[in-house]
């Protein structure tokens, strides 16, 4: 059994999401900055989970549940990172 932050999860899909139609830079080091910023901001939510694939589920189902706060730090860890992109060039 492992203890896993199923926000880490929901950040992630929630990030690929929004950043399907966002012109925002999606290279591994923005996309980790924005997840980090995002996560910063919300609750951790740990559980027990003996499969990496319960995990993900997991994430799935509380996706429906009541959202908007993990939305709304997503979405302002996005614009963040689109106006001061860490990347190095
Ligand atoms: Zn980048």
């Amino acid at each position: 059994m492992a203890i896993v932050n199923a926000m880490e999860k929901i950040v992630e899909i929630k990030t690929e999401e929004f950043l399907e139609n966002i012109d925002c830079c999606k290279c591994e080091q923005c996309l980790e900055n924005i997840k980090c910023i995002a996560l910063n901001n919300l609750p951790a939510k740990y559980v027990s989970s003996s499969k990496g694939e319960l995990f993900s589920r997991l994430g799935q189902i509380m996706i429906k549940q009541n959202t908007v706060d993990i939305d709304v730090a997503v979405m302002n860890a996005i614009n963040i990172v689109k106006e001061h992109p860490r990347h190095n060039k």
